[in-house]
């Protein structure tokens, strides 16, 4: 398939210009970043400076789980910057006790104590060294079909092609196979047991094994319900704790509180971002059961960010734990998810080009194909870190001229809705989507 030419000179207004000269792009060629100036966000819709309004039905980058309207947040943001902007993070404040708390009481079993940062990918950072410290090991292991971040420690740790540009990275961290039933010639049962043998050749080397407990930006990857336990046992067996990945999977994303929680398992350590504040302010934390934590009583705990628990990020975490908790969001995301899961159902018995469909609660994703048959799928994995824009790209260009924003990754069009959707509302986005699917459909002829 050839690749669309990127048009050599997009239309920009003013604000776009100078963005696009000053402010670089996230993981692009420069030349072909098209920054779109947002002039309004409300509910579940934001608008752009030419007056489009969208459905935003990936919730930006899979984070504003509130949407854009859930004014108790930027009330308490506010409130907390006007009382004091900021304290060293050795002074505290009442949100950041109470969030702290409020942390242990929604996350699974005994993780009580949490490390605050500014984003998903410090939240990885915290958890690789408190890992390494409390076990005294080095070794991370962690999946191909990965994203934990993009700082040294979290790109080495993250499987997906993004990571070669920064390799070798840092040193001790391994990939293992993943539960990628449609497209991994292992199936995910078998391959949690290849990690298993991987652990036993390690000898006792590795403090950790990472993942997602549903892969985020890889595909929406849903192992079988066996799966995670069954890591967690492995892990246990050979002396390594078991770290989930809950950034983006978090926050009622699932139509639970956790990943984690779909599988009943509670890992050693968790960290969250995104949700965790719904977006309104950077927060990344990582939290740790009450065992890791009495360790750096007398052990210290090297680590530590200016902005640790900022107390406007906090506020703003507390918030959002409080109107998921006010507003039912969680149950919400449930029910509204099966509610999504047959329409995307329908569009798979109708367009060829879906060849599969997977996910939980309002975190769904819908692979593509050129040829079901043979699973071929339309965009490479390399395709990522490469120039010009794929077929799957353009399936969302489309579904956005329709009026949905949908994010994609790699072959994946990737479906994370605010919690706070209605039906009416993913009725238009699916037609949106619908429209989208008539792009791949045809391109599968070509
Ligand atoms: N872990 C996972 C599972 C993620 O999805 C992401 C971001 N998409 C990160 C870590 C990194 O988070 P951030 O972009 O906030 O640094």
């Amino acid at each position: 398939m050839a690749k669309r030419e990127y048009p050599a000179e997009p239309s920009l207004n003013e604000v776009e210009e100078t963005d696009k000269e000053h402010v670089f792009g996230t993981w692009s060629f420069q030349k072909e970043v098209s920054p779109t100036e947002v002039v309004d966000a409300d509910g579940v819709r934001f608008t752009t400076a030419d007056g489009e309004e969208y459905i935003d039905f990936s919730s930006q980058l899979m984070c504003s789980n509130l949407g854009h309207s859930a004014d108790k947040v930027s009330e308490a943001v506010a409130e907390q910057v006007r009382e004091a902007a900021y304290v060293a993070p050795n002074y505290t404040t009442e949100a950041r006790a109470k969030l702290g708390a409020k942390l242990a009481e929604v996350t699974p079993g005994d993780l009580s104590k949490t490390f605050f940062s500014t984003s998903g990918t410090e939240a990885v950072e915290a958890a690789i060294k408190i890992a390494r410290f409390y076990t005294g090991k080095q070794k991370i292991i962690s999946r191909y079909r990965s994203y934990h971040g993009a700082t040294y420690g979290s790109i080495s740790v993250t499987g997906d092609p993004r990571r070669l540009k920064s390799e070798p990275g840092i040193p001790g961290t391994i990939k293992a196979p993943d539960p990628y039933a449609y497209g991994s010639t292992l199936d995910p049962m078998e391959s949690v047991e290849y990690i298993d043998e991987m652990l036993e050749l390690e000898g006792d080397t590795v403090a950790a094994i990472l993942v997602e407990p549903i892969v985020g930006s890889n595909g929406i990857l849903v192992p079988p319900e066996e799966y995670l336990p069954r890591l967690k046992e492995i892990a246990h067996d050979h002396g390594a704790l078991l770290i989930c990945d809950e950034v983006m999977s978090g926050f009622g994303r699932t139509g639970e509180w956790f990943g984690s929680d779909v599988f009943d398992v509670e890992p050693d350590i968790m960290t969250m971002a995104k949700g965790l504040t719904g977006a309104y302010q950077p927060l990344g934390a990582t939290i740790v059961n009450s065992e890791i934590a009495d360790h750096f009583e007398e052990n210290m705990l090297c680590h530590g960010h200016t902005y640790a628990g900022h107390p406007a990020a906090v506020a703003a975490g507390l918030a959002t734990l409080e109107t998921y908790q006010e507003e039912n969001l969680i149950e919400r995301a449930n029910e509204m998810g099966e509610y999504l899961s047959e329409h995307i159902d329908e569009l798979a018995e109708k367009h060829p080009s879906v060849g599969d469909t997977r996910g939980v609660g309002l975190f769904r994703g819908i692979e593509l194909t050129k040829d079901p048959e043979e699973r071929v799928p339309f965009g490479k994995r390399e395709d990522k870190i490469s120039s010009g824009s794929t077929v799957v790209d353009e399936v969302t260009t489309t579904a956005k001229e329709h009026g949905a924003y949908v994010a994609n990754m790699i072959n994946t069009l990737i479906i994370a809705p605010p919690l706070t959707i209605t039906e009416d509302e993913i009725d238009e986005a699916i037609k949106a989507i619908d429209a989208g699917l008539k792009v791949s459909d045809n391109a599968m002829k070509i």
